[in-house]
């Protein structure tokens, strides 16, 4: 269920908002246990500004929150502090949009490949780490992710603004999915997507194994309802998704299977990841694809953070030890010590090594040629939530992206391949007051992603360490 623009809000002088923000002495004791800024007008000064438009970083700025609202930004001398105001002393730090997490679980995939619902540790992950808005992007069990938004939007537990999806959809075929939904046929696909529309899911989630009919009737359905459809693709190749009306591609280059000289239509391809790590990326089909995605104006997520699936590339860190489960964190360590073998075991995307960096060459030219690409995380094995986008926005900027870029990716993209860049996405005045204050000048060090002080959301400031401690030794629990 889309809400009405609201692109109307940007052209109102920022005097006009009132200042009926929903106040922190109005939630439950969950959230206020972590709040630490709650004022009516809040001006936080000499702060450096990344505003997420992509310019780059601007020094010693004054940014004026009122209610849930951004109400001025600029240099410090050119906005005045109202009289009131609430001062956060921004020296030595970086203010940033909200991250905006296009691929955003709510359940954890185990380094055992079991999955764990979990409402209790995620919202206060991605929170505690920055993270304003998420697409759920595919869920085991929606119902409780609608009880979990509703949650957070009474005040009565903290995490994100959440945009739902439905299940995850699939056809019948080959391989048996526990926890998707098989649909028979296209009524089938025609009455889940109206279902879920009804029950306020904002977009469908399609996976790897899907006819081209069924996806087809899916698209249709969702459009009819004003909802919009992503996918993790295999059997509908990006051109093919594209040319049947799919609104984003998930994960990029693999899981496309333009490439693969034996694919059949309707069908996976078994020696997909041979095919792309063969790939020439000067191949002219590479360009093919993406002057089509951008042509249609089909945005792409990254899922870089899925470096946990690929040999050689970095293990957890000790603050993501920290906020797992003993056992889960000891079968993390051993996961990945088998993955950098040099016969790797346990290796589920065969290939990697190989393909990884492809796929960062491949989100680079997409944006190159005019793409959209948001940033998402996917949340398994060493890769959780919160700590997961802010290293979305390391590996960008390892794949060629200037760290204004980056920060735009993990921000204003994901704000409007929601449809939501009126409203958020960047620091400007007007747009809602969800901000992340960092220790450390992003500008020149894009670990500074990692130090979130205090995070904004509708103007309400939150403690980042309350957040992040308040799930030590919870993750592959709750
Ligand atoms: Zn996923």
């Amino acid at each position: 269920m889309l809400r009405p623009p609201i692109a109307s809000l940007l052209f109102l002088p920022a005097v006009a908002f009132p200042v009926s923000a929903q106040r922190a002495t109005g939630f439950g004791p969950d959230v206020r246990a972590v709040v630490s800024y709650d004022a009516p007008v809040i001006a936080i000064t000499n702060v450096t500004v990344l505003d997420g438009t992509g310019s780059p970083a601007r020094r010693s700025h004054t940014v004026v929150i009122s209610g849930e609202r951004i109400q001025a930004v600029g240099p410090a001398g050119s906005v005045a502090v109202p009289a009131g105001a609430r001062i956060v002393d921004g020296s030595g730090h970086t203010l940033i949009p909200g991250l905006i997490g296009m691929h955003d679980h709510m359940f954890y995939t185990t380094p055992a490949g079991t999955s764990v619902q979990s409402n209790y540790s995620f919202p206060r992950l991605y929170l505690g780490s920055g993270v304003t808005t998420v697409r759920t992007t595919g869920s085991n069990a929606p119902y409780t992710e609608l009880t979990l938004k509703a949650g957070i939007e009474r005040g009565e537990v903290p995490g994100p603004r959440m945009h739902i999806t439905g299940p995850y959809l699939i056809s019948a075929g080959p391989v048996r999915y526990e926890g998707m939904y098989e649909l028979a046929d296209e009524a089938a696909a025609r009455r889940v997507v109206r279902h879920w529309a009804e029950e306020g899911a904002e977009w469908i989630k399609v996976y790897t194994q899907i006819s081209r009919a069924i996806f087809a009737a899916v698209v249709d359905e969702a459009h009819r309802h004003r909802l919009k459809v992503t996918g993790h693709l295999c059997s509908i190749s990006f051109s093919e998704a594209v040319e049947l009306g799919i609104d984003n591609i998930e994960h990029g280059l693999r899981t496309n299977s333009d490439y693969d000289p034996r694919k059949e239509p309707d069908k996976c391809p078994a020696g997909n990841f041979a095919a792309l790590a063969a790939l020439d990326m000067k191949d002219p089909r590479v360009a093919e694809t993406i002057a089509r995605m951008v042509k249609r104006g089909v945005p792409m997520t990254t899922t870089a953070v899925n470096e946990q699936l690929t040999p050689g590339r970095p293990g957890p860190d000790a603050r993501t030890v920290e906020a797992m489960a003993p056992w889960i964190a000891a079968q993390e360590i051993k996961r990945r010590t088998n993955l950098d073998l040099p016969t790797p075991i346990g290796e589920i995307y065969p290939k990697m090594r190989e393909i990884y960096p492809k796929s960062l060459q491949y989100e680079r030219a997409f944006v190159s040629a005019g793409g959209v690409l948001g940033a998402g995380i996917d949340p398994a094995f060493g890769a959780l939530p919160g700590f997961g986008n802010q290293r979305a926005l390391e590996l960008l900027v390892e794949a060629g992206f200037s760290i204004p870029e980056a920060v735009q990716v993990v921000t204003a993209n994901g704000a409007k391949i929601l449809g939501r860049l009126p409203e958020r996405g960047t620091v400007e005045p007007g747009k809602l007051a969800d901000l992340v204050l960092l220790r450390g000048d992003l500008a020149t060090d894009p670990s500074a992603i990692r130090n979130p002080v205090t995070v904004f959301k509708g103007g309400i400031g939150y403690d980042s360490a309350k957040l992040i401690g308040s799930v030590k030794g919870q993750v592959g629990i709750r």
